[in-house]
């Protein structure tokens, strides 16, 4: 998830705690880019189009049908000198362009552990910022 995170690239509606979400210090990270420890979910085209970059091996399908990249030397696969190497891919994660601010899938906060990211552990009111972010599930998508 490493490389500048700003949040904006998405518009919301004045008044949307999203559309003032501040920077992060993603590259290079002080934290020694805790929040790719995890490897991520990847959508079916997402991971087909790593696989089709980088060959197989990279992302595997979990027990429960879902695609993620692997973790070699606890970060993920795609993590390399320091940065991320699809950052500038137009298959670069959604789950990792929303972090740790927003769910790729809802639109809405991020719901998971936020503090695999180093920043919102030094920084405590960033969680005070997250959290003010609407749930996913308070929104009513249409299709
Ligand atoms: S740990 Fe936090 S600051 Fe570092 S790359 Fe990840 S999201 Fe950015």
């Amino acid at each position: 998830m490493n490389q500048e995170k700003v949040a904006t690239t998405q518009s919301y509606s004045i008044g949307d705690p999203r559309t003032n979400l501040p920077a992060l210090p993603c590259y290079p990270c002080p934290h020694n880019a805790s929040c790719c420890a995890y490897g991520v979910s990847l959508s079916d085209a997402e991971a087909a189009a790593i696989e089709a970059d980088f060959g197989p091996g990279l992302v595997y399908r979990t027990r429960w049908g879902e695609f993620r990249t692997r973790i070699r030397q606890k970060r993920c696969v795609l993590f390399r000198d320091g940065g991320c190497t699809i950052h500038d891919k137009p298959y670069y994660p959604a789950v990792c362009g929303g972090f740790p601010w927003t769910d790729a899938e809802t639109g809405g906060r991020y719901e998971y552990d936020v503090t695999i990211c180093g920043e919102f552990v030094a920084r405590s009111e960033l969680l005070q910022l997250q959290r003010a972010i609407p749930s996913g599930k308070s929104f009513v998508r249409s299709a």
